[in-house]
């Protein structure tokens, strides 16, 4: 059977290939800039060297820094790629921006106090006092550093999500107080109106991506869908289901499995927006997320009424039908994963016996949509399977185990949604399941 995975609308979509090139070519122009302003031909000694090898890792450091901004940003043409692997761009090219700039600022340093023939210490004072820009972009640096710090997994762990969201929000003010020093010191932009230009258009162009992104088309589109609450509904104890109605539904860009980044705007839900994904397929008329209450926020959904206006960024995510390659599927969820899961068998493409579910619950009383599953499993010849039992009791989903529910599991596609440490363990024992990488789409619901 032939798998039909376009999207809805025809048009062609940007790429996170398409991206690539633009950030490689982009790269390329920086590297430019610096090698037109003398690279490595002007080195006539250690201090040249460190000092123009200090340009090129600042240039690029910057440049990346603004990669790292647009990454997270649920630019169109990332949506998409998978969170996970998107994820993982941005947390490699953080690391490359951070070293970039720590490199930067030693180099400058070291290459200045041996042109100067004076200490590190009394040339790093003299940077900060003398040179216009430097002491805000040395603060800069200190927020990136203690972003990336607060990134690493057992320190973001152990301060929580909010502290870590607050902090990694610096990372907006470390490059907006970085950006004076690059014009002001930096050789490449001095007497070079064209340079010059085209650091500016970068960092207007990232920013008029950020608001567009992030404000423009949320309010736009809540305000032409006129999106709000339309229903909220107990599921089970700790889980609600809040539906959001409007006009035209038919026509956002949403396709089952995609997540989007929700803010309801009502007292005590307006200033912060969370991913849920859709629990139902998105049908023209409404549009269905269901929320297991994990922390305070998800709690607080529960009082959120019905006429309520929301805000929806995104569609995001690669967790959709577009990802298929094969004509047979395998859906793997792991308690609240359920959600895009239930999505997906409302209406991916498939005959009979081509589906197969297996829905990974710590106990019978925590199965959400134990009806829909049912019923459209029914409806669509798809095999539905229960995996009962705690993971944190080890009840894991092993590659035997996997092979007993699903035998021909090597030749499907097969999507896995949950918490991070269930969809790392499944794509672990899918591995040795004999389930090549490529096959495997997966999204992570929490650190
Ligand atoms: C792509 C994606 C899709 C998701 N879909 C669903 C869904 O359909 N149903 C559902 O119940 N949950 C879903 N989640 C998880 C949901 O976003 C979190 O449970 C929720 O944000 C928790 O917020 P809190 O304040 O209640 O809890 P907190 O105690 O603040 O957070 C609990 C955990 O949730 C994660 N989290 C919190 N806030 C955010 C945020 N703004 N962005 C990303 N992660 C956050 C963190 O890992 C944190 O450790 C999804 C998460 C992601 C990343």
């Amino acid at each position: 059977m032939a798998i039909d995975t376009a999207p809805r609308s025809a048009r062609r979509r940007i790429t996170g290939w398409d991206l690539s090139v633009l950030v490689a070519a982009n790269a390329v122009v920086v590297v430019g800039l610096w090698w037109r302003q003398g690279g490595l031909r002007d080195v006539h000694d250690l201090a040249g060297l460190l000092t123009s090898l200090g340009r090129v890792t600042g240039l690029l450091g910057a440049f990346l820094a603004l990669v790292e901004l647009l990454l997270l940003a649920r630019v169109p043409g990332l949506d998409a790629v998978g969170l996970d692997r998107v994820s993982t761009w941005h947390r490699r090219n953080g690391t490359a921006c951070l070293t970039l700039l720590l490199a930067h600022t030693v180099l400058i340093t070291a290459g200045y106090a041996l042109a100067d023939d004076v200490s590190v210490t009394r040339e790093a004072a003299a940077l900060l006092t003398h040179y216009p820009g430097v002491l805000l972009a040395t603060i800069a640096l200190a927020m990136l550093v203690a972003v990336g710090a607060t990134s690493v997994a057992a320190v973001r762990r152990r301060l929580g999500y909010r502290t870590w969201h607050a902090v990694h929000l610096g990372v907006y003010l470390a490059v907006a107080l970085a950006f004076a020093h690059q014009l002001a010191t930096g050789q490449e932009f001095q007497h070079q109106p064209v340079a010059r230009a085209y650091w500016w258009a970068l960092y207007g162009a990232t920013l008029a991506a950020l608001v567009a992104v992030r404000v423009v088309l949320p309010v736009t589109r809540s305000l032409r869908h006129d999106l709000r609450v339309a229903r909220v509904v107990q599921e089970a104890p700790g889980v609600v289901s809040v539906e959001i109605g409007g006009r035209r539904l038919e026509r956002l860009p949403v396709l089952s499995g995609h997540f989007l980044h929700w803010r309801f705007l009502a007292p005590g839900h307006w200033w912060e927006t969370h991913p849920f994904s859709l629990s139902a397929a998105p049908d023209g008329r409404r549009l269905r997320i269901t929320v297991k209450h994990l922390g305070d926020y998800s709690a607080r959904l529960a009082s959120v009424r019905p006429g309520t206006r929301v805000l929806a960024e995104g569609p995001s995510g690669g967790f959709t039908s577009a990802a298929r390659r094969h004509a047979r599927v395998a859906l793997i969820a792991g308690g609240v994963g359920i959600t895009p899961i239930r999505a997906l068998l409302e209406d991916m493409p498939g005959e009979p016996g081509e589906i197969a579910v297996i829905y990974r619950a710590a106990s019978e009383e925590d199965l959400l949509f134990r009806e829909e599953l049912e019923e459209l499993s029914r409806r669509r010849g798809a095999d539905l399977h229960y995996v009962l039992g705690d993971h944190r009791a080890g009840v894991v989903l092993s590659p035997e185990r996997l092979r007993e529910l699903v035998p021909d599991i090597a030749r499907r596609d097969v999507y896995v949604c949950g918490p991070r440490s269930m969809t790392e363990a499944t794509r672990a024992s899918l591995r040795a399941a004999g389930v090549p990488a490529r096959q495997v789409i997966s999204e992570g619901f929490s650190w």
